[in-house]
């Protein structure tokens, strides 16, 4: 494991269209850092770049201190892991691992130890002789980690490494990358569009947007404090309201919202997420942060329930641990608490 230093990284595969643009970023040793956003935001380019496997146009890459921006992959063993696995099926599973250990000059009993070990890791020890195609997916995307791991790199770089995998699978494998990269203290950046899985497994996260980081922070922070509207909507749900800012009210069509954060006064949207809100009865006595609304449709999900509202405004989405009966045409008062509306300069 090593701390990753990631300064004033750009790059551009054509003249004029940059990919990244003086990216800035810190990994701390032994951290699960991701990195979260849309297709095509450049992710997978840092992470190449971050492997060695393309050369930025400017800026420095330390490995512990260590400036590694002209050190060749092989030298810096920078581990990957791809959506599509990438194994080689001709080969059985102990070859597959064996392989970047080979190329090490690894041999004998110490190449036979480390394979098994890595076997044993993603729980495949059984498996050594099977070639990939008798595997399910996610056994296979695990020997892509035992591969990755055989060879004790200083940072694992994971790009959107469950994308192929159903849903159920999806989450079993999502415990398992963070049991191993627990147990070995790996220093993991992790690349996914998902954005439960950054949120679910991440120690810090970044959300980029079109070759720049837009924030950085802890899943909580990113969640419930988001830096701008592209953050807000790309990390959750959330019910826009706009309106103006003045002496730290929030203006609007659904009344004026004393503001928790100082804002600057002007044009702003609000936001509030979906589960921030609370549903009273109709007739609720002075409640600061309200306003009124009506039932118009509702989404049982089990666990929780979906209610759409009409408001003086626009429709807003309500989230609900399952309980009181209610029903559509329900004429009701939605609240929350200050801190939660998040306002935004537009
Ligand atoms: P992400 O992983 O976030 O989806 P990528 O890093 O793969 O994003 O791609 C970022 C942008 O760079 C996209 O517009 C993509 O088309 C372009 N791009 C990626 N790889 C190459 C390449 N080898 N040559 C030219 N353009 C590329
Ligand atoms: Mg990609």
């Amino acid at each position: 494991m090593a701390k990753i230093e990631i300064s004033g990284i750009s790059k551009a595969y054509t003249k004029d269209v940059p990919v990244l643009k003086d990216l800035d970023l810190t990994i701390q040793s032994g951290e699960m850092f991701f990195l979260l956003g849309p297709s095509g935001c450049g992710k997978s380019t840092l992470l190449r770049i971050l492997a060695g496997l393309v050369k930025p146009d400017a800026g420095i890459i330390r490995f512990d201190g260590e400036d590694v921006t002209e050190v060749p992959p092989e030298k810096r063993r920078a581990a990957m892991v791809f959506q599509n696995y990438a194994l080689w099926p001709h080969l059985n599973l102990f070859e597959n691992v064996a392989f970047g250990l080979r190329c090490l000059g690894v041999k004998g009993g110490e190449l036979i130890n480390k394979v098994m070990e890595a076997l044993e890791l993603v729980r495949l020890q059984d498996f050594a002789k099977r070639r990939p195609a008798s595997l399910s997916g996610g056994q296979q995307q695990r020997v892509a980690l035992a591969r990755a791991l055989a060879v004790d790199p200083p940072l694992l770089l994971l790009d959107e490494p469950l994308s192929n995998l159903d849903a159920r699978l999806r989450d079993a494998m999502r415990v398992e990358i963070r049991r191993i990269c627990r147990l070995r203290k790996l220093t993991a950046l992790y690349v996914t569009h998902d954005r439960q899985e950054a949120l679910s497994l991440a120690d810090r996260a970044a959300v980029m947007d079109n070759g720049v980081i837009r924030q950085m922070g802890t899943p909580e922070m990113l969640y419930d404090f988001p830096a701008d509207r592209f953050c807000a909507e790309f990390l959750g749900d959330v019910n826009l309201i706009p309106g103006r800012v003045e002496q730290r009210n929030l203006i609007s069509a659904l009344g004026n919202f004393n503001l928790s954060h100082p804002c600057r006064n002007g044009n702003a949207v609000g936001a509030i997420r979906p589960e921030r809100l609370r549903i009273l009865p109709e007739n609720a006595p002075d409640v600061p942060c309200s306003f009124g609304a009506t039932i118009t449709d509702r989404t049982y999900l089990g666990e929780s329930c979906l209610w759409r509202c009409r408001t003086a405004l626009a429709e807003v989405e309500v989230r609900e641990s399952a309980g009181p009966a209610r029903k559509i045409g329900d004429r009701i008062r939605l609240s929350f608490d200050p801190e939660f509306l998040l306002v935004f300069p537009e």
